[in-house]
């Protein structure tokens, strides 16, 4: 069995509210009338219930959500979790991303594929990204780079993916294509239908099998009395884009 230690981030469920709390002696929570204290927590097991209090260990979705740094728009898990199955990623595979931003689909990437180098311009949004992973422990597998992607040296057809979360992609598209490994996959995340637009007319000649979607989550409330959807509800966040290289014959 798996029990909380002093230190450890629990997720803390309230009737309709989440928490991410580090759990630390002589520390509490009070929300609305009811106080949690965090020395009754420590030693007992993961998925405690403490009076309306309900504890887990945080999901990757949870700490991106609740418990990281933000210095730039993220991609929000909802787009981050289907991008990595879009890429097509495994344990074997190899993924570039540019920017790095907060490092929020890093840490997605960083959970499914076996080696991803991540480059970020801005030296504050660097060590912003760097400062999350640190503090909630998220695997060695990344190679960040306080670099322009424009101007790295980068070994060519060596990545089974990459992703592009930058204002203007299009610049970047020959040396994406050559950083690709011949039927890579390539993706783009971007706010406007206009970009979009721009981006499909730029993909030419060096990209195929092109789509365009986008994710619409909705959340619903789970009182078994009273099964509807929530009342509100994000209605954008960005369109997705995929394509694949392709090499002339
Ligand atoms: N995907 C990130 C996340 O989920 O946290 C957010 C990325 S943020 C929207 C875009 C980032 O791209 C900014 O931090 C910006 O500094 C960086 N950027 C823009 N152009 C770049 C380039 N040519 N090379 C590296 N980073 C770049």
């Amino acid at each position: 069995m798996s029990y909380f230690e002093e230190g450890q981030f629990a997720l803390i469920r309230y009737e309709d509210k989440k928490f991410l709390k580090k759990l630390q002696r002589g520390h509490s929570l009070n929300v609305r009338k009811d106080v949690l204290k965090f020395d009754e927590v420590i030693g007992k097991p993961h998925g405690v219930k403490i009076g309306k209090f309900e504890l887990f260990p945080p999901t990757l979705e949870d700490i991106i959500l609740l418990g990281f740094e933000r210095r730039t728009q993220i991609i929000y898990p909802k787009d981050a979790f289907y991008i990595a199955h879009k890429l097509n990623l495994n344990q074997r595979s190899r993924v570039l991303e540019f920017g790095t931003g907060s490092g929020a689909l890093c840490a997605v990437l960083a959970s499914v594929a076996g080696e991803v180098w991540t480059y970020e311009r801005s030296e504050e949004f660097y060590k912003t990204a760097l400062r999350n992973f640190k503090r909630f422990k998220i695997e060695g597998n990344v190679k960040f780079h306080n670099e322009d992607f424009l101007n790295a040296d980068v070994p060519e057809n060596y990545f089974d993916a990459v992703f592009v979360d930058v204002r203007e992609p299009l610049p970047y598209l020959k040396k994406v294509h050559g950083v690709l490994k011949p039927g890579g996959v390539v993706g783009f995340l971007l706010p406007t239908a206009n970009q979009v637009i721009q981006l499909l007319e730029a993909l030419g000649e060096l990209f195929g099998g092109t789509e365009v979607l986008e994710i619409l989550q909705r959340h619903y409330k789970t009182l078994p009395e009273r099964f509807r959807p929530e009342d509100q509800m994000v209605a954008h966040t960005a369109y997705l884009t995929f394509a694949r290289k392709l090499t002339p014959s």
